[in-house]
């Protein structure tokens, strides 16, 4: 049973209220691009055959209640975390051990490793990485203490494609807009009041990262104007989200940028003798264009690779002198394995990669204890733990994979392992259960409206440009490293799985509340 430290929220509504809340969300959704396509089982695609109709992405009604005292633990070790992963990423021996283990069970992490090997053999052309990074956390309250403090623990944190970021910065003007309108039933005013409703400013700082990437390539070193690629898979429904980072990029801070189906790069897209990159589009192909930046939002998955063909466009990218967000070992970087690494119960490495500290210390607080499943010392204690119907119930069991859908919870988890090879429990880590306050909200999801209890799920975003040592042999220099806005994503506490285009969640905003 989760534990109530919340005031009593959301307010009830009238009839009249839900009505004009529900008219205010729709609208304003739409107007702002607070959108995304619609899923197959809502609009088919008899209804909408061109594709081109749009709905209110799935959105909290009200801005869920989250401890003031979580909200900023959590803006403020964004940069520590960022330092770290791009330490982390700038050292390829110690990546390497992590890795080669890890290849020998999982194909998608040997093909990625592949692919950093053929580059560094063949001589890195780039030394300069950005990274647009999300970390993820709960409010955790510890069930072993009845009074215990709210905390932040991180879920994981993501060096790729980090999403949301677009439609993070509409819904908190949405809840902010909803508020002043007197959307929101004025006996709930000492609650929900401007203070409490925290904007994120998301957009416009993401883009910013990008800027600083493009900036950092220097002139164009052929005689074509400079560009960003935005590396897209082909049937993308939160296609909106991306958009407004295109749209700020340009608009902003002048930067031209384009969209590349990750299926289309090798077609479109050459390298010259240097490694240049260059972009020609077929809808204007009298102008090529040199690729400052290459901003993934596909290819962090199995499934975006369907083939060696998709291989070859990954090390192509690799391959070339554009700053790639990220590189091939900023992905690796993010994987759990690293994540578990650096979590599990005494684990020496944080502080090879922060040696402040304090910083350390403040990052060290965020970590669940996370174990491996190998034959270690450390795995043979978790082997037992993951087992065990009893003990099961606490953990969480997820392979290395990216964007919902694949983890495996508490009393499933020894029936799973049952199924699996024991060859194979290496490539999972096993990592504590977060278990956050009670919390309750609504969701419109395709025009219904569910209310009940949920649980929230806090994603900071940073931004952080840096430059790597010869061949990867540590980090050299950090150029640029700063928070860069936050997302809240919410979801009902039936479903164990977060991600909000897997149909699971909804968009949101913090309501700080100090408890
Ligand atoms: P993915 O790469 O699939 O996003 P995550 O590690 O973020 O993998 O896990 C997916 C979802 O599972 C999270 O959004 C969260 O809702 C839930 N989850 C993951 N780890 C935990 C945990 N330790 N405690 C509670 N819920 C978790
Ligand atoms: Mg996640």
């Amino acid at each position: 049973m989760s534990r109530e430290i919340y005031p009593k929220y959301p307010p009830d509504l009238s009839e009249a209220q839900l009505d004009y809340l529900l008219t205010s969300i729709k609208d304003w959704s739409i107007a702002n691009g607070l959108a995304v396509r619609p899923v197959p089982s809502f609009v088919s695609k008899d209804q909408d055959p061109a594709g081109s109709l749009a709905v209110t992405a799935p959105v909290t009604i009200f801005p869920s209640l989250f401890p003031r005292s979580c909200f900023e633990q959590g803006l403020g070790i964004q940069t520590a975390y960022n330092e770290l992963y791009a330490a982390i990423a700038s050292d390829e021996p110690w990546l390497k051990q992590i890795v080669e283990e890890l290849a020998e069970v999982d194909d998608f992490i040997a093909e990625l490793w592949k692919v950093y090997l053929t580059v560094k053999e063949e001589g890195i052309v780039q030394d300069i990485t950005l990274g647009l990074f999300r970390s993820d956390y709960m409010v955790h309250l510890d069930p072993m203490e009845t009074d215990a403090k709210p905390t932040i623990k991180q879920v994981e944190f993501n060096t790729i494609a980090s999403s949301f970021g677009g439609l993070s910065s509409k819904v908190s003007e949405m809840h902010n807009y909803l508020l002043s309108t007197d959307a929101y039933p004025h006996e709930s005013a000492s609650v929900i009041k401007p203070s409490s409703l925290e904007r994120s400013k998301s957009i416009p700082l993401l883009a910013a990262g990008l800027a600083k990437g493009h900036n950092a390539y220097g002139k164009p070193k052929t005689e074509n104007p400079l560009c960003v690629i935005f590396v897209v898979q082909d049937l993308e429904r939160n296609v909106f989200d991306q958009r407004h980072l295109e749209y700020m990029l340009l608009a902003r801070q002048g930067v031209r940028s384009f969209r590349v189906k990750f299926d289309s790069v090798m077609a479109h897209t050459r390298l010259d003798e240097k490694r240049n990159l260059l972009y020609t589009p077929p809808h204007a192909p009298k102008q090529t264009w040199e690729v400052s930046v290459v901003y993934f939002r596909a290819g962090y998955a199995p499934s975006d690779y369907n083939g060696k063909a998709d291989w070859d466009s990954r090390l192509h990218i690799e391959r070339s002198s554009a700053i790639k967000c990220p590189s091939i070992l900023t992905h690796l970087a993010g994987s759990k394995k690293v994540q578990q690494v650096l979590a599990t119960p005494h684990s020496p490495h944080l502080a090879r990669f922060l040696q402040d500290k304090e910083q350390a210390a403040a990052v060290h607080k965020t970590f669940a204890p996370i174990y491996p499943m190998d034959t270690s010392e450390a795995g043979q204690e978790a082997r037992k733990l993951a087992q065990d119907p009893e003990t099961a119930t606490r953990y969480v069991l997820k392979p290395q994979r990216e964007g919902g859908g694949n983890n495996v919870y508490r009393k499933a988890i020894p029936e799973f392992l049952k199924q699996e090879p024991e060859s194979h429990w290496p490539a999972h880590i096993l990592m504590e259960m977060i278990e956050p306050p009670a919390l309750t909200n609504s969701i419109l999801r395709n025009g219904e409206v569910q209310q009940g209890g949920v649980i929230g799920e806090l994603g900071v975003y940073g931004v952080c440009l840096w430059r790597l040592k010869k061949d990867a042999q540590g980090l050299d220099q950090i150029f640029e490293n700063y928070q860069a806005g936050y997302l809240l994503r919410t979801k009902g506490d039936q479903s164990e799985e977060g991600g909000v285009a897997a149909g699971f969640g909804a968009v949101d905003s913090c309501c700080l509340v100090d408890v």
